[in-house]
């Protein structure tokens, strides 16, 4: 059984043992495009989604740009985030599935795991995707990628991993890292971070994650299908508790159907360690319990990374979160520092970094005075099935002193999901009440993430629940969910027959 320790405060980026850090007093180490010099238009902190966003636009702009990186590059989706969890989630929900085939005459059979060769597999997905989509560009683009700790120095200067440099503009876009309460014994007994437990390369029999929601129920779930026997402690009164309602409540059901414990309300109250097992102590409403498990999975959130980079010595502010304020362009309280992606408290998705981070060139080189359009944000949790969202919540809408009309419609009356035999999940529609304009959309299904691509265009261009109803949508697909929904409002879709409006 593998115990890995390594709960120290990760960054965003994995170690990159074979690229050294820049040593002090020497040049950065020069590691893609162009060679260092000592003056740039633009210089990006980082190499993630926000920061490649930036230097692509830059670059297009006509901008000399550098990229100072002290870790691997590409930053947290490519590494450690999305690509790996999805490329690990869809393994293991064809193990589940091949465990649970629901087409009589058709048998399937969930063999064993062998983790460390599927790691294996993901890490070599995930180097070939760092290089096409990250490292390779920046030669394709003309940008230098350097790599070393970047700190901004007194005056006006900037080192790399101990090469001074200077740029008209800056923008910090290091990103953020797993955090972890502070609840006794738990540093001491070792826990899993998300970057940690998708390095693992022994299963673990049984596993505690902490926290339920969108990376304790991927990677809990993910375990779960793979074979462990997971329990989630969630602090707050339901899981996915930023959902709607209604999906949190099927998905704590079906994560019980599959055999997981759920515990919510819960204060985890210590973490014992006995030999390799670890055992969580917690009370739900006040009554105290115990669960003994071989992990724990810390997945409370993250913390924007600005440590050790000067910001203070530049004037630029930080918000009670510790993230970098920015303004609606991006800009800090420098007027020449600029922020992107999950270090400014933006919510943490990669085309979200992606975004403000070409925003931030657009403004820093152009001046284009560009701010983000958060109309219509999908998300997606890749559970099995996928919850995907865009637009507000009814509690959102409500909030924002709209009056709502909102319809829920179970997968039972989804024709795909009959004839897929699973009809665990729903379709719920936000519309404000009156002229019933779609306010937003969630839903519980498998390919749940795909569907919302529709609501997305849906609710930018301001349809009503009632063109919904009346547009195209193809019989036998997910898709066909949001108009059955849309159709709602108005009628008992149960006494519809195929595809009628
Ligand atoms: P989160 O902030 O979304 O959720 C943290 C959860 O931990 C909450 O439900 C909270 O109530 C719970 N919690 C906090 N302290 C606790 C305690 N002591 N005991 C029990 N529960 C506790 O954080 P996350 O799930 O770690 O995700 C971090 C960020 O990454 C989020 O912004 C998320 O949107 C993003 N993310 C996105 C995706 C995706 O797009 N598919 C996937 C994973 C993560």
């Amino acid at each position: 059984m593998t115990t890995p320790m390594r709960n120290e405060e990760e960054t965003a980026s994995r170690d990159a043992p074979h690229r050294p850090a820049g040593q002090p007093g020497r040049g950065p180490e020069h590691r893609r495009g162009p060679a260092p010099v000592a003056e740039y238009d633009l210089i990006v902190v980082g190499s993630g989604s926000a920061a490649f966003a930036a230097a692509i636009r830059a670059k297009d702009l006509g901008a000399s740009v550098a990229l100072c990186e002290a870790g691997t590059v590409g930053g947290t989706c490519v590494n450690v985030g999305c690509v790996p969890s999805k490329a690990m989630l869809a393994a293991a929900d064809l193990r589940h599935r091949a465990g649970h085939g629901p087409f009589p005459g058709v048998a399937t059979q969930a063999g064993p795991v062998d983790l460390a060769t599927m790691v294996a597999a993901k890490d070599e997905l995930v180097d070939t995707m760092r290089y096409d989509k990250y490292e390779h560009l920046a030669e394709e683009y003309g940008f230098a990628l350097l790599c070393g700790r970047g700190e901004f120095s007194d005056g006006d200067g900037f080192r790399c991993g101990g090469g001074e440099m200077h740029a008209e503009q800056y923008l910090v876009a290091t990103g953020a890292a797993p955090t972890a309460p502070s609840i006794p014994g738990l540093p001491e007994a070792g826990y899993l971070t998300s970057t940690t437990a998708l390095e693992l390369k022994e299963m673990p029999g049984s596993l505690v994650v902490i926290g339920a929601s969108a990376i304790g129920l991927e990677i809990g779930q993910l375990f779960s299908h793979l074979g462990s026997r997971v329990t989630f402690l969630e602090a707050l009164d339901r899981v996915a508790p930023f959902e709607e309602p209604e999906i949190s409540a099927a998905m704590a059901e079906l994560l019980r159907d599959e055999g997981a414990e759920v515990h919510t309300g819960v204060r985890v109250s210590r973490v014992e360690r006995t030999g390799p097992r670890r055992t969580v102590v917690f009370a739900v409403a006040g009554e105290e319990q115990r669960v003994e498990c071989d992990q724990v999975l810390v997945a409370t959130g993250r913390r924007p990374n600005t440590a050790g980079l000067g910001l203070d010595r530049v004037g630029v502010d930080l918000d009670d979160r510790g993230a970098i304020r920015v303004d609606d362009f991006q800009g800090t309280t420098n007027a020449r520092i600029w922020a992107a992606g999950d270090v400014t408290g933006a919510p943490q998705f990669v085309y979200v970094a992606a975004a403000q981070g070409a925003i931030a060139a657009d403004n820093a080189i152009a001046k284009l005075g560009r701010t983000m359009d958060w109309k219509a944000m999908p998300r997606v949790t890749f559970t099995s099935p996928q919850i995907a969202s865009a637009g507000m919540t009814e509690q959102e809408a409500h909030d924002a002193g709209l009056a709502v009309e909102s319809r829920v419609l179970g997968l039972g009356a989804l024709p795909r999901a009959l004839v897929n035999r699973d009809t665990r999940g729903l379709f719920k529609l936000v519309a404000e009440a009156g002229g019933r304009r779609l306010l937003g959309a969630h839903i519980l299904a498998d390919n749940a993430g795909d569907v919302i691509a529709a609501v997305v265009y849906a609710i930018k261009n301001d349809m009503t629940v009632n063109q919904l109803a009346q547009t195209w949508s193809p019989y036998l697909t997910m898709a066909e969910g949001l108009k059955l929904t849309a159709q709602t409002f108005t009628r008992d879709v149960s006494r519809l027959s195929c595809c009628a409006v």
